[in-house]
């Protein structure tokens, strides 16, 4: 799959897939970048994909739609103006010829949806899964928050994780706290600071990737356990209580 990011606003990521002269782009929260993208590269825009509710995701539907005609795809939220097919778990939606399974994950919004394509190994996330961290629960609750990174955890490890914010540096500095010990987290620091020293994006990342170095996901880990301990910051051992005493840490910062 033919996938380049978009840049927008400050540190957003609208996707780009295109194929064969059409393009369908997840979350345009701006339309301006993505008329000039699609002029340039002469596209002609498919498919609008929505992981959320949020206008940084959705702010540039309306212009897009009524410039293109194009079809828009997205969680049934009334808030979100413009969609024409509304997705709920375990559907499968066609995008210019790839086949997308959606799943919902609740937990950043209540609306939250997240699109995979299991031929090519991709995910579109949004802002549930980051590289090094995951998004804050604005309207779920952390159990919900954790059951849904759970849930995308257990995708085969290879899957490529294009999620919408460049918020890495800043997510495996806080990682570093939450787990001094990880010399995987290391290396990855590493590897990440001389890309956006490139200007080169973070993202995508992939699941094998982020289950050693995100500690959003590592609720397993003896030593995250430690840390929280040492911190005064451990309110019990289910994967729930590991996930909400960092996902709370983080919340402080
Ligand atoms: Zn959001």
């Amino acid at each position: 799959m033919n996938i380049t990011p978009i840049p927008a606003f400050s540190d957003n990521y609208i996707w780009m897939i295109v194929h064969e002269g059409r393009a369908a782009v997840v979350d345009p929260g701006d339309p301006t970048p993505v008329l000039k993208t699609l002029e340039e590269q002469g596209l002609v825009l498919d498919t609008i994909i929505i992981t959320h509710h949020h206008f940084d995701h959705t702010g540039g539907v309306g212009a897009l739609k009524t410039t293109t005609g194009c079809r828009v795809i997205g969680p049934n939220n009334p808030k979100i103006a413009d969609i024409d097919e509304t997705m709920t778990e375990g559907a499968q939606v066609t995008v210019l010829g790839y086949e997308f399974e959606v799943m919902e994950v609740p937990g950043h919004t209540l609306d939250h949806i997240a699109y995979y394509n299991a031929e090519d190994g991709t995910l579109f996330c949004g802002d549930t899964l980051f590289v090094g961290g995951c998004g804050r629960v604005f309207e779920g609750t952390f159990p919900m928050m954790q059951q849904s990174l759970a849930k995308l955890s257990e995708l085969p490890s290879g899957t490529k994780v294009y999620c919408t914010h460049e918020y890495t540096m800043a997510n495996l500095s806080f990682a570093r706290k939450v787990e001094p010990t990880n010399t995987d987290l290391m290396a990855h620091i590493q590897t990440c600071e001389r890309r956006r020293d490139s200007d080169l994006p973070t993202v995508p990342s992939t699941i094998g990737q982020e289950l050693l170095i995100n500690p959003f996901l590592r609720w397993h880990s003896p030593a995250i356990v430690a840390q929280l301990k040492q911190e005064g910051r451990h309110t019990g051992d289910s994967p729930a209580d590991i996930f909400g005493a960092v996902r709370g840490w983080k919340d402080e910062g």
